[in-house]
């Protein structure tokens, strides 16, 4: 079978390129190994919400039209939002397809997906940045008998033998699981590495819209300081609940929850943790204080000081001085260690040589170096800040299709 363009992933990323393909009247076929929105069917626990308000949940040809601006789509909306989208740009998706090889070939591309083997001028990458779970080496150092889990394979609460869990990692995923999981009854301990702390809402907006509003999400990959850094970030300390209460530290200890430093090693069955969690959280209250300061200064140069509440700051971390520095993962206490520690993306299946030293895919801005119409679409920080959340997916992709088109018109 022959396309002039292939996308893999029929995630929002693969959709929305779908999306500008048809507007560029290019010939493509989205080639996606289950269903529209695979991801959040199987790969995400079913009391996620977004922790985008749902005003930002949009796309090419489509914006939020429900009557909940303001809330936070539960994982079931967003598979139904993308499952319409799908419809709506009538994107020629093939499920239960999965790519098993992508080779370079002297007229372009060769995809063996199932068993046939397909040929394209170009192709996109739209595979998902988080289809595995990055687990530090260390994992393997957990005594056996403990319950190992991931939040690719956490589903609620009643899948955790009784005793106590340690949540390792707080950002977005650790502190809405630690919360959930304390809330169930079990004693909880979060390991606290580097983190981005936020708050929910800032003088009554939402942070997001202070993200928008301040230019920062618009802040393009070749303008970002240190861009490696930016596209290792962790997600930002946030969950959407319906309540859009703030989910920090703080209001974790004052649930209950018990703080630690970060994971570093475990010898013996003792985890032991790092003494610099005082540093840590106060480098992210520094590090939040000022994005507030940037927001407020916008507001003023904006003349919006009259319409929006007054600046304020957020009580600074507290840090228990008697956090422990090692549990005895052995003696019983622990039963769960859930690994929240972040996601990669699989490109496992690739043939051709554009992975750098540590396993990333080379690229300028989403076009493959090295691979003439290769493009890859949907990572954080691909073009810039926004392309790490759902609605960056509609600026990155006209961007990617306009140079797919002109690579094409070249040929
Ligand atoms: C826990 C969590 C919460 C998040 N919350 C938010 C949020 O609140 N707001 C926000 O904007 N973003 C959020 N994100 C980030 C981001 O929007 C998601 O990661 C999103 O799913 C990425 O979309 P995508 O289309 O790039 O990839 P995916 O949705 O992962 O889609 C990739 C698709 O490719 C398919 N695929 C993979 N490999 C193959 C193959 N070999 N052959 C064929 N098909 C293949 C997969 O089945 C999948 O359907 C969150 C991410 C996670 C993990």
């Amino acid at each position: 079978m022959k396309a002039t363009a292939v996308v893999v992933g029929a995630g929002h990323a693969g959709l929305a390129m779908s999306r500008r393909l048809t507007e560029r009247s290019i010939d493509h076929v989205v080639l996606e190994r289950g269903e529209v929105a695979n991801s959040w069917r199987t790969q995400r626990w079913p009391s996620l919400r977004l922790l985008t308000p749902n005003w930002q949940t949009r796309l090419p040809g489509l914006d939020y039209d429900g009557d909940d601006p303001g809330g936070f789509m539960p994982v079931a909306d967003v598979v139904a939002t993308l499952s319409c989208y799908a419809r709506l740009i009538s994107a020629p998706v093939r499920t239960a397809t999965r790519i098993h090889a992508l080779r370079a070939v002297s007229r372009g591309f060769e995809i063996q997906a199932n068993d046939d083997l397909l040929c394209a001028r170009a192709v996109v990458l739209a595979t998902g940045a988080c289809i595995l779970p990055a687990i530090p080496g260390i994992a393997t150092a957990v005594p056996p008998s403990i319950k190992t889990l991931t939040p690719l394979s956490y589903r609620d609460p009643g899948q955790l033998p009784d005793g106590g869990v340690l949540v390792v990692g707080a950002s977005a995923t650790g502190v809405q699981l630690a919360s959930e999981i304390h809330q169930a009854g079990h004693t909880v301990t979060l390991a606290v590495g580097e983190h981005v702390r936020l708050p929910r809402t800032y003088r009554g907006r939402d942070i997001f819209w202070w993200m928008e509003a301040t230019g920062l999400l618009a802040e393009r990959y070749d303008e970002v300081d240190d861009l490696t850094r930016a596209r290792h970030l962790p997600s930002p300390q946030l969950t959407g609940r319906p309540d859009a209460a703030i989910t920090d530290l703080n209001s974790l200890t004052a649930q209950g929850i018990r703080i630690v430093g970060r994971l570093g090693r475990v010898i013996d069955g003792v985890a032991q943790f790092s003494g610099s969690l005082a540093n840590t959280c106060a480098l992210a209250d520094l590090k939040m204080n000022r994005f507030l300061n940037r927001a407020d200064e916008w507001a003023t140069a904006a003349g919006l000081d009259d319409q929006l509440p007054p600046p304020h700051r957020f009580e600074p971390t507290r840090v228990d001085p008697r956090s422990p520095l090692e549990l005895d993962l052995a003696k019983g206490e622990i039963t769960t260690v859930l690994w929240a520690t972040g996601f990669r993306p699989d490109h496992s299946w690739l043939d051709i040589p554009v992975r750098d030293r540590t396993g990333h895919i080379r690229h300028d801005g989403g076009i493959v170096t090295g691979a003439p119409g290769l493009y890859i679409l949907g990572l954080p920080v691909l073009r810039t800040r926004a392309s790490t959340y759902i609605h960056g997916a509609g600026a990155d992709s006209e961007a990617l299709a306009g140079h797919l088109h002109s690579f094409l018109s070249k040929r």
